[in-house]
Parts: C-alpha cells; structure tokens; sequence
C-alpha cells in the first residue's frame, strides 16, 4: 500500500478491530498458562499488557510511528510519569528538560528533582551543546517537547538525535509530539528513541476521551511495559479500541487542520493589532529544519493581541464561534488564557532557566469549522475587545 495512503485510511495491523473486555484468559491446563506467562507470548492478564485489543492499537499506532512498539496509557500524564518512573528504574539519573514544556510534565519533573530521585535541568533545544558536555557519559533522559505547548518552540529533532547519541550513548532522547501527531512529525523515524503523545488530542481528536501513547524501540518498550505493571498504567480495551477507529481518520483531520491553522495564522500575522504570532507555519523560513520534518504546522498556536491580559479575556468573550474551553486537537476550535489555567503557577516549580509565558499569550485550537468562518470571528473579536 502506498504510504499516503496508508495514513488516510489505516486498515492493516488491526483490520477488525474487535473489542475483547474481558481482564483474563483462561488457559486449558496450568501448564498452559505458565507457559503463557514465561514466555510472554498470549494473553494472560490486562495489567500484564496482553490484552488483544490493546495490543492490536500499539500495533497500528507503531506502524504509523515507524517505531518498533507502542505503549498505551490511560491519559498523556501518565505516559509521562511512566516514561520518567521507567527511565529511573533503568539507572537515569539526570534529566534534561527542554526550558518550555506542557505546564504538568514540568511540574512531575520538579517534583522529582525536589525529593531527590532525578537532578533535572531545564535545557534551550537550540543550545544544548554545554548540558551534553556536562553529562561527562553519564546516561540522561534528555526531554524535549516540539512544538511545545503554548509557546511553539521548535528543536531540531534530527540534528539533536545525531548530537545526543555522540556525547550521551545509554540515555534516551524523548519528544513529546502532541501538537504534531504521527501523519505531520514522526520522531522515531527521525532518530529519536521515544516519542510520545497525550492522545487526548488529536489522536482521538474529539475532545472525548483521554489516552496516552509512547512510540520507542522494543527495549525502550519492554522496560515502559515493567514500570506499567508495578504502576497500573495501563489503557481500558475499550479506549484501545477507540484508539484504532480514530487513527482511520487522521489523516483527513490533520489535512483540513493544518491549512485552516495555517490560514488563521497568516490572517493574525497581518492584522495591525497582533504583536506576535506562533506557529510552525511561520516558523520554516527562521528554522529550515522544519521542512524535513514536519509535513504541516498542526493545529495549535499562540499569539499576543496590543492591550494586555485585560484585552485577551474582553477578546475570548468576544468570540461566537470559537469556544472558550481548554484542551486542543478536536473537532471544534477553542481559545484560552494560558496564564488563567495551568500556567498561573510556574513559579512554584523552581526550576532555573525555565521560558516564562508572557501573561496575555493566547492559545488557540484550530478544528474543523470552515477556515472563513474562523477568520471572520477571530476579525470580530479583535474589534469588539479594542475598547473596555
Ligand atoms: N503533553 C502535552 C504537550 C499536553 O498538551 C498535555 C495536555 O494538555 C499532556 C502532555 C498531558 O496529557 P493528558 O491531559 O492527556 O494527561
């Protein structure tokens, strides 16, 4: 099947998808079911990742990744705190941490490096060559997030992967991908060993489920499948399954998301009110990189309107269309205040060196609406929220 295709309408790893609920199976002798469990082939347990559902979605969803396996969670949080719970039992000790990632995983890293388990460091993806050299061989998670959530920093996935191997030969170069799911960036093929995703974006894209994923090597793999026995991690065959009726349309979601987004970023990039845009689709001009490694700029962007906090509430109230809600990556497009959410208190984390969001950042999720719609109430809401 031609690659294009295969991303459009993804048929091949799970083809009838068939939802099997029950948590174990019972074998036909003891004997049996030893030799299930020892040789880890068979379904034995849910908790122990066996169940065929489950393991039909990491199937397809590795296949979309061009990863050797794929590791399914009940929520992106816990991809994350199982990633970095695995990476410690695998002796990493140290953890680079890019200077702006999603709100929550800064904060698990920060409590980590509070109690001690893991020194955590926040990194710039565009200088790391003094983190690396530190390192002095020592393993380390190195954890970026591209584009990151809400500030659309970049890093150069290729070119870091080359770089981290060289000066850091055991550690794990990870990248949370959630603003760009696998049909626009697939870092496992770009040389990196973990990529992981909040599927409660766009991979379910319907702002009605939550999940999350890690795409890696089968060793990576076996190690994430460890930490979720001893940690429960593990997602509901029913959340498997909506995984692979999803990944069926993401394709054609991602196709209409990206050039609205990229069209609505254009339109703010113009508009004599807007101090700043961010969005990929910006972005390939100052970072060439980009080009080879995302085919669309994704959904999510951020940008300043003149006036101040003040003005970015009086401008969310404005809109009719676009929702007021948090959450990106599904059908209808939303808008939020970062700071009035979960940034409101970055400073708790302590951590040095870590990107403060500018206060009146918006945050704006592009769905499926038609693009003219959007851009006309985006137009109206700069209007009405210029006077208090
Ligand atoms: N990573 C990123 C980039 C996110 O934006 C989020 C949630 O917004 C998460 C991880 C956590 O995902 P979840 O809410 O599914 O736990």
């Amino acid at each position: 099947m031609k690659e294009a295709s295969k991303l459009q309408v993804l048929t091949g790893a799970s083809p009838t998808n068939e939802l099997v609920r029950s948590t174990a199976a019972p074998a036909a002798s003891a004997k049996e079911l030893h030799d299930r469990f020892h040789r880890g082939s068979g379904y034995v347990y849910h908790r122990f990742g066996s169940n065929p559902t489950v393991s039909g979605a990491e199937r397809a969803l590795a296949e979309l990744e061009g990863a050797e396996r794929s590791v399914l969670f009940p929520s992106g949080m816990a991809a994350v705190a199982t990633l970095f719970f695995a990476a410690r039992r695998a002796g990493i000790r140290r953890l680079l941490l890019q200077h702006q990632a999603f709100d929550q995983t800064v904060k698990l890293a920060a409590q980590l490096h509070r109690w001690g388990d893991m020194v955590v460091e926040a990194v710039d993806p565009e200088a790391l060559g003094g983190a690396l050299r530190g390192l002095d061989g020592e393993p380390a998670l190195l954890y970026l997030e591209s584009p990151s959530n809400p500030m659309i920093v970049v890093a150069d996935l290729q070119g870091i992967a080359r770089e981290f191997r060289e000066a850091c030969p055991d550690g794990w170069l990870a990248v949370d991908s959630t603003l760009a799911p696998p049909v626009v960036q697939r870092p496992v093929a770009l040389g990196v060993d973990v990529s992981l995703h909040s599927m409660t974006k766009y991979l379910y894209g319907h702002a009605d489920h939550m999940g999350g994923a890690v795409s890696t090597s089968a060793a990576i793999a076996e190690r994430l499948r460890a930490a979720q026995v001893l940690l429960g991690t593990v997602a509901t065959p029913e959340s498997a399954w909506l995984l692979t009726r999803s990944l069926k349309t993401l394709g054609v979601r991602m196709a209409t998301i990206d050039r609205s987004a990229d069209a609505v970023a254009r339109f703010l990039a113009s508009h004599s009110e807007v101090l700043e845009v961010r969005h990929p689709s910006l972005m390939f001009e100052r970072f060439p990189f980009l080009s080879s490694q995302m085919s669309g700029g994704g959904g999510l962007l951020s940008f300043v309107l003149a006036g101040g906090l003040e003005r970015a509430r009086r401008f969310c109230d404005g809109l009719a269309l676009i929702e007021i809600a948090t959450s990106f990556g599904g059908t209808s497009s939303v808008v939020e205040v970062p700071v009035d959410i979960d940034w409101k208190d970055q400073g708790e984390t302590r951590l040095p060196g870590l990107l403060t969001l500018p206060r009146e950042l918006i945050r704006l999720s592009i769905g499926l609406e038609a693009q003219e719609d959007l851009i006309a109430d985006l137009a109206q809401a700069i209007d009405v929220s210029a006077s208090p």
